[in-house]
């Protein structure tokens, strides 16, 4: 009996001691909560969850009980707290590192998320900040100004410098009838050199639809197990140029890659459930777009492109591949006006302008359509301050990759590859 007390008293000792080291709640735990947290998020915002491939009756539970935007917080703010008690030290794996202020940062931006649904109203900057990690530069209306004058000059023939641009645009629109012809050619085209660089697994696959009725001009909706639905909408005319944007921007190397590199790595190779959620007003959505946009660029270093355009594109399209350099180089100075649609999304969301105004700064500084100016400001109703992922994720996402690998090809797709399967933060790009 004595020595049966004595070897309970050494287990309980044993198991104290144990308890101690072990840290009190495991990282699992953790990213099942925010999973979980993210998908209730979902119930109060249909646009929230941009793709989900966990256990299916985790959804269904959320949906069921519809849990109020106060209790949210309050569960953000525990698994806050629970997570700065969960701090890996300096000396752990860097993934380790990434993944712990990662999820604390995605945590943080679903409680930004819920207050805004909650009410609250931020400025474009302080919305940004707390959905995406990061702030986009201002650009003034002289610096634009500008912008549209080089273009002015470089344009063929007379009139408004918009009607002009417009007229040049026109000329290379790819005709309904041939959109899916291209289109196909563009993405085998994205997914060889892409192959050539990324290792992917060979059950990955996606389906491609034509949509009408939206806000985007193309979508991703990642389904899991390394498949993806793109959905491409041709409410609008569709240019040449989008071709190989759109390609490499929703397949190869962009979302679609993107997704599946992070399921293979992350969900299925170490078992981080919180990357089988998505919620599309995050951090996440930074490195998201900004890869896909700068994925064109590691995909087609501007010679290739133009090469292939002239070879393979243009023809499909039936358009006149003589012209491809002409096309490209206006193309290149109206890209330049991309950050025009940030300052007219920071105005209207601030109040100072409302949305005629927002759409007239797009076709004034954009040089865009009217049909398309009103569709970008129907885009910042839907999604607000997101529209800073695509160029100044692409600007972040550029410079991180080019002070990491140069301008040497096989290393920008090694750098590029390395990014988009780790949980790297916007923030986290200036280091
Ligand atoms: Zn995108």
């Amino acid at each position: 009996m004595a020595r049966h007390l004595r070897a309970t008293a050494l287990l309980i000792a044993a198991a104290l001691l144990v308890g101690a080291c072990r840290p009190a709640v495991a990282m699992s735990d953790l990213a099942e909560r925010y999973v979980k947290l993210v998908l209730a998020v979902g119930v109060h915002d249909a646009d929230y969850v941009d793709a989900y491939y966990g256990p299916p009756e985790w959804r269904v539970e959320a949906g069921e009980q519809r849990r109020s935007l106060a209790d949210l917080d309050a569960d953000a703010a525990a698994l806050l707290e629970a997570l700065a008690g969960r701090e890996p030290p300096a000396s752990a794996d860097e993934l380790e590192r990434l993944r712990h202020a990662y999820l604390t940062t995605q945590v943080e931006s679903l409680r930004a998320k819920v207050k805004m649904l909650r009410g609250e109203r931020l400025t474009f900057d302080a919305e940004s900040a707390a959905l995406y990690d990061a702030v986009a530069p201002v650009h003034t209306e002289q610096e634009l100004g500008a912008l549209v004058r080089e273009l002015n000059q470089r344009l063929p023939g007379n009139g408004s410098v918009l009607g002009r641009y417009q007229a040049f645009r026109n000329r290379f629109e790819i005709p309904k009838d041939r959109l899916d012809a291209v289109f196909a050619a563009a993405i085998e085209g994205c997914r060889a050199r892409t192959l050539e660089h990324v290792a992917l697994p060979a059950t990955e696959s996606f389906t491609l639809e034509y949509v009408t009725n939206k806000s985007w001009s193309g979508y991703n909706w990642y389904q899991g197990n390394y498949r993806s639905l793109i959905q491409i909408n041709t409410d609008l005319p569709i240019y040449i140029d989008r071709a190989i944007d759109l390609a490499c921007h929703e397949g190869y190397p962009g979302h679609h890659v993107y997704n599946v590199l992070l399921e293979q790595h992350l969900v299925r190779e170490r078992g981080w459930q919180e990357f089988s959620v998505y919620p599309l007003f995050s951090p996440q959505s930074l490195i998201a777009e900004g890869t896909a946009n700068y994925g064109i660029e590691v995909a087609f270093p501007d010679a290739e492109r133009r090469a292939f355009e002239r070879d393979v594109l243009f023809p499909a399209a039936g358009l006149d591949a003589s012209q491809v350099d002409e096309f490209y180089e206006v193309m290149e100075l109206a890209e330049k006006l991309s950050y025009a649609g940030n300052e007219a999304a920071r105005r209207y969301r601030n109040g100072e302008i409302d949305a005629a105004a927002a759409a007239k700064w797009h076709e004034t500084y954009a040089l865009m359509s009217p049909d398309r100016a009103a569709q970008r400001v129907r885009f910042i109703d839907q999604y607000g301050a997101y529209v800073i992922n695509y160029n100044l994720g692409k600007d972040l996402v550029a410079r991180y990759i080019e002070r990491h690998a140069g301008s040497d090809s096989a290393r920008r797709w090694s750098e590029f590859a390395k990014l988009i399967s780790s949980p790297r933060l916007p923030s986290g790009l200036e280091d």
